[in-house]
């Protein structure tokens, strides 16, 4: 079960944190890995560690908020691959600022890498994959979509409209055998969050707030991925799958 031998997946966002977890994790199911990010030598490092595992995988260094490089760099991925499997939009950036002082820069910066990037992702995927009858997107949603905090606007707006694109792309693309479902993390100790961690008090809050009395660990958000991408759950489709601990289950 959850044998992705033989399939292509594209990680957004895969150099550290959550997507690296996740590409490490489908690397692991036997799949073939492209691993995303703005920083070339951070991916050669992460394509390293692969081999030293014996697992497969390359680098794609892009900005996934440019059109024509999310384009071109899914289409050479095709071209050398014959196909792409699975995608997995993952990469997305956070902004603390409160609403009166946010500006609009700031917010049009998350909406594009959080949200139109995802769009983009996914529609070049979809473009191969349709013909393909078969396919995996898996986008990073998050529990801030279903439980908000102060200073975090334009983040919220982005991953609430995240969700909503998974369910709509998942009843667009069901007919062609391709399903779309979002994860959606709770509290993770990864780079986003560091200013959180270093903040004892917000750092007390989260263990308290979360039934399961800690930060989620980043292996466990990997073997979601691969159960999402996996045939098993081919009738898995428009969910968004929570994974926060039993953050959002508490009062
Ligand atoms: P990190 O900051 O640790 O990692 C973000 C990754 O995205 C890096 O690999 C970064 O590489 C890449 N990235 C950022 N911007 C771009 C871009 N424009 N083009 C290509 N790659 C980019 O974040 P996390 O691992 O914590 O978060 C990953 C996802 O999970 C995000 O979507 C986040 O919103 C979501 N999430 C995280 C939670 C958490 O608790 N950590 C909770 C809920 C959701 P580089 O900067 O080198 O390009």
């Amino acid at each position: 079960m959850f044998d992705l031998k033989g399939k292509t997946a594209l990680v957004s966002g895969a150099s550290r944190g959550l997507g690296w977890a996740m590409a490490k994790s489908l690397a692991q199911a036997g799949a073939h890995v492209i691993i995303n990010g703005r920083d070339r030598p951070s991916l050669d490092k992460r394509v390293a560690e692969l081999a030293a595992s014996g697992l497969s995988g390359e680098a794609a260094a892009f900005d996934v908020t440019n059109e024509a490089a999310c384009r071109t760099n899914i289409e050479a991925i095709v071209g050398r691959r014959g196909g792409l499997d699975i995608l997995v939009a993952n990469a997305g950036i956070q902004h603390r600022q409160a609403i009166g002082e946010f500006q609009l820069d700031d917010f049009d910066r998350v909406l594009r890498t959080n949200l139109t990037a995802v769009w983009m992702l996914a529609k070049e995927a979809a473009r191969t994959m349709i013909p393909a009858r078969r396919g995996r997107i898996i986008m990073t949603g998050s529990i801030s979509a279903l439980t908000a905090r102060p200073t975090i606007s334009a983040y919220v707006a982005s991953k609430g409209a995240v969700h909503a694109l998974a369910k709509q792309l998942s009843v667009e693309l069901a007919p062609h055998g391709i399903t779309v479902n979002a994860i959606a993390p709770g509290y993770f100790a990864t780079e986003m969050n560091t200013a959180l961690i270093d903040n004892r008090e917000f750092n007390d809050w989260v263990c308290k707030r979360t039934p399961a009395g800690r930060w989620g660990r980043l292996d466990e958000i990997g073997p979601v991925a691969v159960f999402l991408a996996s045939d098993e759950a081919s009738f898995v489709n428009g969910h968004v799958l929570v994974v926060d601990g039993a953050f959002t289950a508490a009062m």
